[in-house]
């Protein structure tokens, strides 16, 4: 029989909420455990776009609310803890761009005075020219206009690596999951028949999340899934790009983010609005020639024929919203010693973090005294999506 383990506060699910969490948690002299059932960082957070959004895509939509608000905090949170001096140590964690850029391709500027007004962005959004351009829009035959946004994008492997050295010790591979409980109450959890109890237990398993509640026999809060077929391109002749690209809309067209492959390629990864409702219906090869004719109109001097391509279906798991607002805060759910939650972006893992520690000292939750763990078996780390589909 494995051995009984007694922590302040379990964790299951080790994406970036769960990881960043427990390393706010550790920092302050809370024991924690942290249990994965695949890899660290493998549900959504290695597949996203690495953007640290401070609200300025929230900002197209005219109204700001006062959440995105909130993110717009985010940048700087994340700027400091990169520098080594924040709320963690991220010094080491690759920083791929230390900005996101708006791109409008034609003449929709338009569209943009609403953006221009809003509280998010006044006074941080540059509009760049000549060589001041991203690599990829440096041509003579580029129309449009470029704003630079003050949000970073982040090389996400780097990050979950940085965030697993954090977890010291407690990170616990494991797969089947039981309510531990001691007079009808939840004291813990039974994680592959080893009894684990805590003082709180944090759900934070992203898409995983609503099938834990119902193994622990909850139905709240309620999740929803928001597919998305994203679009991978890697070759010789790409160059760095992190920019939405307008089109007429609110929401950007096409997304790009670049990253950087183990043979030393660059992969362009492309979301947004393509990667959203139409693109989710196609199938890959469609999607695929989707995105060629696009980037041939948007790119037409990038050298496309040497790039070999691939799609990737991921959802995004939120907590379910009324109407079709877009969630842009992180989110907690409390029910005695159990939180459950979703930060909805990686760019909101700080958030999420703040929320469950203002609960725990809300509750007067204090570090009990640390008692060293069994030796746990590790999950592994995640592999980026380009390098298992375009190795
Ligand atoms: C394509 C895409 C692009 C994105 N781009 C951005 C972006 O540029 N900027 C941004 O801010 N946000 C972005 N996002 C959103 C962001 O990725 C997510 O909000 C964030 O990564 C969620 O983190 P998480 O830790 O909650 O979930 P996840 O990263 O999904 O982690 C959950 C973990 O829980 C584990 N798990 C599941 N079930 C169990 C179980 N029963 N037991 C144990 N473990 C379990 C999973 O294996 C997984 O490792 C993007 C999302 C997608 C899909």
């Amino acid at each position: 029989m494995p051995s009984v383990i007694s922590t302040d506060v379990l964790i299951v699910g080790a994406g970036v909420a769960g990881l960043w969490l427990n390393a706010r948690l550790r920092r302050q002299g809370f024991s924690t455990v942290l249990v994965e059932s695949a890899s660290l960082g493998g549900g959504q957070s290695v597949k996203s776009q690495g953007i640290i959004h401070g609200g300025a895509k929230y900002a197209l939509h005219g109204a700001l609310t006062g959440a995105s608000e909130a993110i717009a905090d985010m940048p700087r949170r994340w700027r400091e803890a990169l520098a080594g001096n924040g709320e963690l140590d991220l010094s080491g964690v690759r920083l791929l761009s230390e900005a996101h850029y708006l791109w409008s391709p034609g003449t929709i500027a338009g569209n943009l005075t609403s953006f221009f007004a809003s509280k998010a962005v006044r006074g941080r959004v540059d509009q760049v020219k000549g060589d001041q351009l991203p690599p990829a829009l440096q041509d003579k035959r580029f129309k449009g206009k470029v704003y630079r946004l003050a949000e970073l994008v982040i090389d996400v492997p780097s990050l979950i690596q940085r965030l697993a050295d954090l977890a010291g010790d407690g990170l616990l591979a494991g797969q089947k999951i039981e309510p531990l409980l001691e007079g009808g109450v939840l004291v813990g959890l039974k994680v592959d028949e080893r009894e684990i109890r805590a003082q709180r237990i944090v759900l934070s398993a992203g898409g995983g999340t609503a099938a834990l509640l119902e193994a622990l026999g909850l139905t709240q809060p309620a999740m929803q899934r928001r597919p998305l077929h994203m679009i991978i391109a890697k070759g010789p002749s790409l160059k760095p790009l992190y920019a939405h690209c307008l089109g007429g809309g609110t929401k950007p067209r096409i997304t790009v983010t670049t990253h950087p492959a183990a043979d030393g390629q660059w992969v362009w990864y492309l979301g947004g609005d393509i990667a959203e409702t139409e693109g989710v219906n196609r199938e890959p090869a469609e999607q695929i020639a989707t995105a060629q004719k696009e980037l041939g109109q948007l790119l037409p001097w990038i050298d496309l024929s040497t790039a070999r391509w691939a799609t990737l279906r991921v959802d995004r798991a939120e907590p379910l919203q009324s109407g079709l607002t877009r969630p842009d805060n992180a989110f907690v759910a409390e029910e005695g010693r159990l939180l459950v939650g979703w930060p909805t972006k990686l760019a909101l893992a700080p958030d999420f973090a703040d929320r469950v520690i203002a609960s725990l000292d809300r509750d007067g939750i204090q570090p009990g005294p640390i008692t060293a763990l069994p030796p746990l078996p590790r999950p592994p780390m995640a592999i980026p999506a380009w390098e298992q589909l375009l190795p």
